[in-house]
């Protein structure tokens, strides 16, 4: 495939920015890919395994000359990412980050860039429970989506991204941030919270945790622990960051649990029934588009973290 972007900073080289390099670098998508992480461990992990082109020894060092910065570092730290490169930014270029949050990141990086930039939010909906520079696989954006937040963006900064999203196989959706975060709330944040929850439940009956919790751990459970072994500080971010949606969706999914409580003591048979009917119909539904995880993630992870 054709050169898309002549040279590609990635600000963060975890699981996430590693799968892009890993990506661009089959397809041929980037002249060059240049990284960079906080931690010198993981600038000689990257190194070793041949991650990216060529590893910059500052996030000021990576950006200079590209003309795409990619943001790959948890939500929370996006905004001093931002306030750091912004002075070597080329003119012309785009600058996107992949936070799993939207508006709370668009206002922590936005301020801090150039009018002479292009900035385009993006969000990768795949992920797997794996984080750090050798969790990358050049496959995970394959038949999964990209939101982008274009905004007051330019129209061509935002094809020519969305064009880089779609050559590695993903599909691209527009949305606002806000409609995002909501979104995601549902779809991904307050699931990882239940998952979080149950599997501290479990922790706390001591009684089983010893062996019992993983002999006998069925597929339900399972799902739990995998989902819950996702890192810590991306996760905590995302809650600080998608505070509001996140406690709206948490509200609903409380008032509904307490009614199939009540059904439960009632002995109401045919609304545990009903409502389990109709979440059914929502796993088919979403086979039918092709968005299962375990499939979608070639078996390396479950699609968890998002
Ligand atoms: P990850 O594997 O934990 O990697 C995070 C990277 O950010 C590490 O290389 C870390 O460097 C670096 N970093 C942290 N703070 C930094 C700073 N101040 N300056 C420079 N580098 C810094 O995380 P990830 O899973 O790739 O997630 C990255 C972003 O993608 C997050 O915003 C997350 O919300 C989003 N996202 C994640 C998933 C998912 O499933 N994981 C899916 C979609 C979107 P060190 O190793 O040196 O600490």
């Amino acid at each position: 495939m054709a050169v898309m972007y002549e040279r590609v900073a990635l600000i963060g080289l975890g699981l996430i920015a590693g799968s892009l390099s890993l990506a661009m670098k089959r397809d041929g998508l980037a002249g060059e890919v240049v990284g960079y992480a906080r931690s010198l461990e993981t600038r000689q992990t990257a190194e070793r395994i041949g991650l990216v082109d060529r590893v910059a020894q500052s996030a000021a060092q990576a950006v200079e000359g590209a003309d795409l910065v990619i943001l790959c570092v948890p939500v929370g730290v996006m905004g001093d990412v931002a306030a750091e490169i912004a002075p070597h930014l080329m003119a012309g270029a785009t600058v996107t980050d992949v936070g799993s949050v939207k508006a709370d990141v668009i206002a922590a990086v936005a301020p801090h860039l150039p009018d002479t930039v292009h900035f385009v939010p993006s969000h990768p909906l795949a992920g797997t429970e794996h984080s750090g520079p050798e969790a990358g696989f050049a496959e995970l954006f394959e038949n999964r989506f990209f939101i982008v937040v274009p905004g007051d963006a330019q129209r061509a900064a935002v094809d020519r991204l969305s064009g880089l999203w779609r050559a590695m196989g993903a599909n691209v959706e527009e949305m606002d941030a806000e409609h995002h975060d909501l979104v995601l709330a549902v779809t991904s944040h307050t699931p990882h919270l239940i998952a979080y929850t149950m599997v501290g439940v479990a922790d706390d009956l001591s009684r089983v945790t010893d062996s019992e919790v993983i002999k006998f751990s069925a597929a339900g459970f399972r799902d739990f622990t995998r989902i819950a072994a996702s890192d810590p500080v991306m996760w905590r971010d995302v809650f600080l960051s998608n505070k509001e949606a996140t406690l709206e969706i948490l509200g609903r999914f409380t008032e509904e649990l307490f009614a199939l409580q009540r059904a439960i003591r009632q002995g109401d048979g045919d609304e545990l029934h009903a409502y389990f009917t109709r979440t059914r119909a929502i796993r088919r539904g979403i086979i039918e588009a092709g968005q299962d995880t375990a499939e979608a993630n070639f078996g390396r992870g479950t699609g968890a973290s998002e």
